[in-house]
């Protein structure tokens, strides 16, 4: 079977066939850079991170080309640096965007790195694509699909039949539930901006509709010609946007470009929402991914968290979830510890590793994240060094690194494997302050308290394994008394 990815525009699952297998061509929205990104911003990276990581696996490193943007031109960036400027230390307000979107990118940069993700092939910054933006727009007056009006110049979507194919709506049903604010200078209010002119303060460009700076869908429009061409395979982005942004890049890509065919693919991630709640700030229920990263959750436990659930349903963002990950990459942890040097050392002695089918289709399957970690603890469980082998093999796949996560502290590490079911991560935590204490007493040679500790963990039911090279694991035995073990000191 071979890679089948759901389709917004056909509502289907499809098989994957790219236009070109030497170069398959992926754009994904990125984000408006004014400020921190929040955890909902951080699913789509880290769900097209691992679609980009398995077209890689598929058609070889050399062979995919990534495009996400940083929309740095925007009426809210324009927002906060005059907020900013209020605040007053007398620059200007195109050197303070220029400020404001350099630094928002490095944070983007920083903490998407955390979260594992490989940086795309490009990133254009929106400003640095005027020119085709200017040149689209024109095109797009040509051909009679768009007007000047008032400095601005507007997309009619009157003139294009297909508009509403990827929403499945028609005009008219638009039109009748439009609550956009219906400027004089529209000629229908579905009609979009493309170019828009500026006050004399903002950034500003000169183009023949006078001085002013383009719309946001064009900007999408216009880089993925520039750097995927006319016709590329996949188009991704959080669902959010899939109307009207989507569906308006669409119009004015295939009318700029009746000859190409655009995207043809495209994928859109659910969205996040925080213990059953909107995401808000009224709420206080708003963090990002900094503010997850400075409480010292590791990068790994987010990405696990956002991958547990499959990436077109809704995401319920819960202490809980995060409890699982941390339980789950310090299991990975304990397992995987030393594991690597058995893989080289296969790899010296001529064996060939691989990723294995069963990792490979999992995620094939439209990305089927579940049915991947589903195998990934059925090795765990297996627990040979095989086995073992074949996990860290796999995990790569999904963007974990062992040679990274060694040093990462998840809560619970250093904790023994533990069982599926009956653990829990506050069982495991207590388990493992014991281990250490044992540990630490062992290392200055105090035996009748490490005997100790491991004679008590017994009559609580937990069972130790000594095993000289790796960290001492533990199994909970039938007669397994979590009262007692509470009670431990
Ligand atoms: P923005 O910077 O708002 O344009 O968003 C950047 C990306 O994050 C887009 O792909 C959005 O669809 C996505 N996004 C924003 N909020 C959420 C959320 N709560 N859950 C999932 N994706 C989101
Ligand atoms: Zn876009």
């Amino acid at each position: 079977m071979g890679l089948r990815l759901y389709n917004t525009a056909t509502r289907r699952k499809e098989e994957f066939r790219p236009l070109d297998p030497e170069n398959v061509r992926m754009y994904v929205c990125g984000p408006t850079v004014y400020d921190r990104a929040h955890i909902g911003n951080a699913r789509p990276v880290v769900v097209f991170d691992v679609l980009f990581r398995l077209l890689r696996h598929l058609y070889g490193p050399d062979h995919v080309t990534y495009v996400r943007n940083f929309t740095d031109v925007d009426d809210k960036i324009n927002a906060r640096a005059r907020e900013m400027q209020a605040k007053g230390d007398g620059c200007s307000m195109v050197e303070i965007i220029r400020a404001l979107t350099d630094e928002t990118i490095e944070w983007y940069h920083a903490d998407m790195d955390a979260l594992g993700a490989l940086r795309p092939t490009y990133e254009p910054r929106a400003t640095d694509y005027i020119g085709q933006m200017v040149a689209m727009i024109g095109r797009l007056i040509d051909k009679r699909h768009a007007y000047a009006a008032e400095g601005h110049v507007l997309f009619d979507v009157g003139s294009y039949t297909e508009y509403g194919q990827l929403a499945r709506r028609n005009l008219d049903e638009m039109r009748a539930g439009a609550r956009v604010e219906v400027a004089p200078y529209k000629r229908d209010p579905m009609d979009f901006v493309l170019w828009k002119p500026s006050a004399d303060d903002e950034p500003g460009w000169d183009s023949p509709w006078g001085r002013g700076r383009p719309g946001w869908h064009i900007e999408c429009s216009a880089m993925s010609l520039e750097l995927l061409g006319e016709s590329f395979d996949i188009h991704g982005g959080g669902i959010d946007l899939a109307f009207p942004h989507h569906e308006n890049e669409i119009a004015q890509s295939r009318c700029a470009c009746p000859e190409g065919r655009f995207a043809q693919v495209w994928m859109h991630n659910g969205f996040l929402q925080v213990e059953g709640e909107k995401m808000s700030k009224s709420l206080g229920n708003f963090f990002t991914v900094q503010d997850l990263l400075a409480k010292g959750v590791p990068g790994e436990v987010i990405r696990l968290s956002l991958l547990m659930t499959h990436y077109r349903k809704p995401l319920d963002w819960t202490r809980d979830r995060v409890r699982e990950a941390t339980m789950r990459l310090a299991n990975w942890q304990n397992a995987l510890d030393g594991i690597e040097y058995l893989a080289a050392a296969r790899r010296q002695a001529g064996v060939q590793l691989a990723v294995s089918q069963a990792a490979v289709e999992a995620l094939s399957d439209d990305l089927n994240t579940k049915r991947f970690l589903d195998h990934c603890d059925g090795l765990t469980a297996e627990n040979s060094y095989d086995s073992l082998v074949q996990l860290y093999l796999d995990l790569q796949l999904l963007g974990f690194d062992e040679n990274k996560m060694r040093n990462a502290h998840f809560a619970s590490a250093g904790v023994g494997r533990s069982q599926p079911g009956v653990s829990s991560p506050k069982i495991a935590f207590k388990i493992s302050e014991l281990l250490e204490e044992r540990q630490m007493a062992r290392q200055r040679k105090d035996w009748s308290r490490a005997d100790e500790i491991r004679d008590r963990l017994a009559a609580a039911g937990v069972r130790l394994m000594d095993s000289p090279s790796t960290p001492t694991d533990w199994e909970l035995g039938p007669d397994f008394d979590p009262a007692k073990l509470e009670s431990l000191k």
